[in-house]
C-alpha cells in the first residue's frame, strides 16, 4: 500500500499518512504480541497479516450493519497486513462489554464466580494509561476529565452492547461464546461527518474472550498467549494456529445469506399497499419479488407461483397481501413449508417480522434489526425530552 509518513506506533500496530488523503490513514498490524502491558513480548511471523484480516472482517461485517466504524477498505488480503481508516482522534478510553464474568472482573470481585452469565450486560471503562495499568474509570471522572461529554458516553455505550451483540450472533453460529470484548472510539477529524463518534482502532484476536462449546479449556484468544509465563517457539505455534483458525472463522462472519421475501398480492387493488412494505423491507436489504395472483380468481397460478418459488430461493419468506380473512394466506400456508406472514399493521411492523426470521441465520439482518430498534426506542426517549423540554422564555404557550 502506498504510505506516507509514520505518524504513531502502537504495541502492535503503526499508523502512516496516506499520500493526498488528509483524511486517511494506512492502519498496519505487526506481528508482535504482547501482555501484561507490554511487560511480556513475543514476535509471532505472519500475526499480523492474521490480525489485518481479522480485523478487516469484523469491520465490514459492522459497516455492512449500518454501524459507524473508520474502516474503509483493505486488509483482508491473505499477503496484506494494511488497511485504510478514517482519520480519528483517538478517545484514550478501553470500552468493555462483558457478558460473562471472567478477566479482570473475577479478580476484581472474587465473589463473582468465573463464567457466570451477566444478564444485564455489563459496559466499563479504562482509561489508557500503560503506566497505569489501564486503570477502570467511571462516567463521572471521565466528565470531569473532559475526555468525552455524557452524550458520547451514552452513545459509546449503546454502539459498544450492540456491536457485542452482532459479534455474539456470528460466534454464537460457530458454536461460541463470546465472554468479553474491548473496542474503542474516536472522533473523525474531517470530511463528511467530522467530529462524529465511530469505532475505531482495531477488534482482532487480542480484543475479546471466545470459548467455543462455552469451555475456558478450548479458548482460541490470546488468553492462551497471557497464560503462559514464557512462550516456547512450539506455544507460540499453537498460538498462531488459533490466530489462523479464528481469521478463518470470522471471515465467513459477513457472508450474507441473502434471504428472499415473495410478496403476494389478491389482486391488483393489493398492489398500492405492497409498495409500502417493499420499501420498508428495502429499509433493511431484503430483496423481494411481487406477484399478483388472487385466490379466488387464480388458484391454479397461486399454486403454480409457490411451487416456482420454494423451487428457486433457499431461504424464503412468504407475505400475502389481501383482506384479513382472505383465503390467499391459509392457501399458502398449506401450499409451502416455508414462513408465510400476512400483512396486518405498519409495513415497518411486518418488514421487522420479515427481518427477524432471516435474521436467525444471517449476522447483518440481525444487526440491523438490533440498531433499527434502537434507533426507534431513542426517538422516542427524544421526543419525550421534548415535551417535557422548558418552555423558551419567549414563546408563548398557544
Ligand atoms: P479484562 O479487563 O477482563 O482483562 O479484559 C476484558 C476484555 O478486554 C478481554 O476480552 C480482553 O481481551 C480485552 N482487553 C483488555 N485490555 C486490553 C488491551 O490492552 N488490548 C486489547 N487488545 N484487548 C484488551
Amino acid at each position: 500500500m502506498n504510505k506516507g509518513i509514520q505518524i504513531a506506533q502502537g504495541k502492535t500496530k503503526v499508523l502512516y499518512e496516506q499520500p493526498g488523503q488528509p483524511d486517511v490513514l494506512v492502519v498496519a498490524q505487526t506481528d508482535a504480541i504482547s501482555a501484561g502491558d507490554g511487560a511480556k513480548r513475543d514476535v509471532i511471523p505472519g500475526k499480523g497479516r492474521l490480525a489485518a484480516q481479522t480485523t478487516a472482517r469484523v469491520f465490514r461485517l459492522l459497516n455492512l450493519c449500518g454501524l459507524p466504524s473508520h474502516y474503509l477498505s483493505g486488509g483482508e488480503d491473505d499477503d496484506n497486513n494494511e488497511m485504510l481508516v478514517r482519520r480519528c482522534n483517538m478517545i484514550p478510553l478501553e470500552v468493555v462489554v462483558r457478558g460473562v464474568a471472567a478477566g479482570s472482573l473475577v479478580r476484581r470481585n472474587p465473589g463473582l464466580q468465573k463464567g457466570a452469565l451477566l444478564v444485564p450486560r455489563m459496559v466499563e471503562f479504562f482509561l489508557k494509561d500503560d503506566a497505569n495499568h489501564d486503570p477502570l474509570i467511571d462516567p463521572e471522572s471521565i466528565v470531569a476529565k473532559g475526555i468525552a461529554s455524557p452524550a458520547e458516553i451514552g452513545a459509546m455505550s449503546e454502539m459498544a452492547r450492540i456491536t457485542f451483540d452482532i459479534l455474539s450472533h456470528a460466534w454464537r453460529k460457530k458454536d461460541t461464546l463470546l465472554v468479553d470484548l474491548k473496542i474503542e472510539f474516536g472522533r473523525l477529524t474531517g470530511g463528511e461527518n467530522q467530529g462524529m463518534l465511530v469505532i475505531a482502532d482495531v477488534i482482532d484476536n487480542d480484543s475479546w474472550r471466545i470459548w467455543p462449546q462455552a469451555r475456558e479449556d478450548l479458548m482460541l484468544d490470546k488468553q492462551l498467549y497471557r497464560n503462559l509465563d514464557a512462550a516456547s517457539p512450539e506455544e507460540l505455534e499453537r498460538i498462531k494456529g488459533a490466530y489462523e483458525n479464528v481469521a478463518d472463522l470470522v471471515g465467513s462472519f459477513p457472508q450474507m445469506r441473502p434471504g428472499m421475501v415473495a410478496v403476494i398480492c389478491d389482486g391488483p387493488e393489493y398492489v398500492d399497499s405492497s409498495n409500502r412494505l417493499v420499501q420498508s423491507l428495502q429499509m433493511f436489504g431484503l430483496p423481494t419479488v411481487r406477484h399478483v395472483a388472487s385466490s379466488i380468481k387464480t388458484p391454479g397460478y397461486v399454486l403454480q407461483l409457490v411451487q416456482q418459488l420454494d423451487a428457486t430461493f433457499a431461504r424464503l419468506l412468504f407475505v400475502s397481501v389481501g383482506e384479513p380473512n382472505s383465503a390467499l394466506r391459509d392457501m399458502l400456508d398449506n401450499a409451502t413449508t416455508n414462513p408465510v406472514f400476512h400483512y396486518s399493521g405498519t409495513p415497518e411492523q411486518v418488514a421487522m417480522r420479515c427481518a427477524k426470521t432471516l435474521a436467525m441465520e444471517d449476522t447483518v439482518l440481525f444487526g440491523r434489526t438490533l440498531l433499527m430498534q434502537t434507533n426507534s426506542r431513542s426517538a422516542i426517549m427524544q421526543a419525550d425530552a421534548g415535551v417535557n423540554a422548558a418552555v423558551p422564555p419567549n414563546s408563548t404557550l398557544a
